[in-house]
């Protein structure tokens, strides 16, 4: 009987026990949401900025670009100065030097790792910019001189007698010296953002969230800059990460759609063209991006990219309906040091010189404006052109019938 009594007694001990463990459990869990709600509804602009951020770590593989190894490209020519006052020495001897007599006279040494080489005019005559010429050689990797390449100095040395022709199998030569553009987005909430990006060269071009604290001076400043200046329109995210004024969502109709971005475009003075903020679910809504080229149609307004989902039909829904467009090759500042950003602004040139151009966005950080602020008066050394975002459009005739545009 005792014992019986004993044993209920435990049994409502572990009871008492597991509902106070399981209560505290609730307070805490309650404590956690609430915290979490505050961070997301109390900064709208951070949450936008990390979902830029977050598509493009997801979809890092899709944004990779193609595997091109160093021995693939073999050396980048650059004509040294010397050599562009002439004419006829001007080739790919800037690597590989046309053997003027100054320059056989000038050291009698021959070098042994020379002799490989030949003089391989590829250009006429001299030009003012550096060419970005890619020459694919069929020798195989091993006969690489020992050491490396020869220096230009080194090949000067050598005899036009031991030289044997490279057979070149491909050129990549493009026209023009390289081009980068630059589009800063997110500009509005924030003076000292709007102060040092309006600091910027004025190729940049600088993207403007609607109704935001800022938004009017500083388009009215970009204008008077000649600056070119973009709505930078809020769209729909996967995420729900919320948009702030003048925002677009798929559940939409189109008179919804299309009278809150005439609403936003109509908010800022000086707008050329239009490009997202976040977007990673709008962007891939086909009657959605419809609805929008439509109206920025009307206005003969560009349509960018900021291309946050590899899904996106948006660029693909501009160029159908003939509207000037180009998407985004690389965001500079998803990780905000400097290394990182230098890193970005590396690939960007990389990529200006594989395809010609190259757009990067960046945002309105201290680190990013202090780094472009610096990095931009060296772009010369780069043999590459920062240009304005509008020499970066294209424009294909519309596929659309005239009564669908
Ligand atoms: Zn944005």
């Amino acid at each position: 009987m005792v014992k019986a009594r004993l044993f209920d007694f435990k049994k409502f001990v572990v009871f008492v026990f597991c509902l106070h463990a399981l209560l505290g459990c609730a307070d805490e869990l309650s404590r956690t949401l609430d915290r979490s709600e505050d961070v997301v509804t109390s900064n709208v602009e951070i949450a936008a900025l990390e979902d830029d951020q977050v598509t493009e770590k997801d979809n890092e593989t899709f944004f990779e670009e193609p595997v091109v190894l160093p021995v693939h490209l073999g050396p980048l020519l650059a004509p040294q100065k010397k050599e562009a006052t002439n004419a006829s020495s001007y080739s790919i001897g800037s690597y590989f030097p046309v053997l003027s007599d100054d320059a056989v006279a000038s050291d009698s040494a021959v070098s042994a790792s020379s002799s490989q080489s030949q003089p391989q005019p590829l250009l006429e005559k001299a030009e003012p910019w550096s060419p970005a010429i890619v020459p694919f050689l069929d020798a195989p990797i091993e006969s690489k001189p020992a050491g490396g390449f020869p220096k230009p100095d080194a090949l000067s040395k050598s005899s036009k007698k031991e030289v044997v022709p490279a057979k070149i199998l491909a050129v990549d030569v493009h026209p023009k010296m390289p081009r980068i553009a630059i589009l800063i987005d997110d500009l509005g909430y924030n003076r000292h953002g709007m102060d040092s990006s309006l600091m910027l060269p004025v190729e940049v071009a600088l993207a403007i969230l609607p109704s935001t604290p800022f938004a009017m001076e500083t388009a009215l400043t970009a204008q008077k800059q000649k600056r070119i200046t973009l709505l930078h329109a809020p769209m729909e995210n996967q995420r729900e990460l919320k948009l702030g004024p003048g925002g677009l969502y798929a559940k939409m109709t189109e008179h919804e759609l299309k009278a809150t971005l005439s609403k936003d475009l109509d908010g800022l003075p000086g707008i050329q063209g239009v490009n997202n903020h976040m977007g990673s679910l709008l962007t891939t809504k086909a009657d959605s991006m419809k609805w929008v080229m439509e109206t920025l149609k009307g206005r003969s307004l560009f349509f960018i990219d900021s291309l946050t989902s590899p899904k996106s039909v948006a660029k693909k829904t501009a160029q159908e309906y003939g509207l000037e467009t180009v998407s985004r090759d690389v965001f500079l500042d998803n990780i905000r040091t400097e290394q990182a950003i230098d890193k970005q602004f590396s690939r960007l040139l990389k990529l200006a010189r594989l395809h010609g151009s190259a757009l990067a966005i960046g945002h309105p950080y201290p680190e990013t404006m202090a780094y472009l602020k610096k990095r931009l008066n060296h772009l010369e050394q780069d043999g590459v052109r920062l240009v304005r975002l509008s020499d970066l459009l294209t424009a294909s005739p519309s596929v659309l019938a005239p009564s669908e545009q």
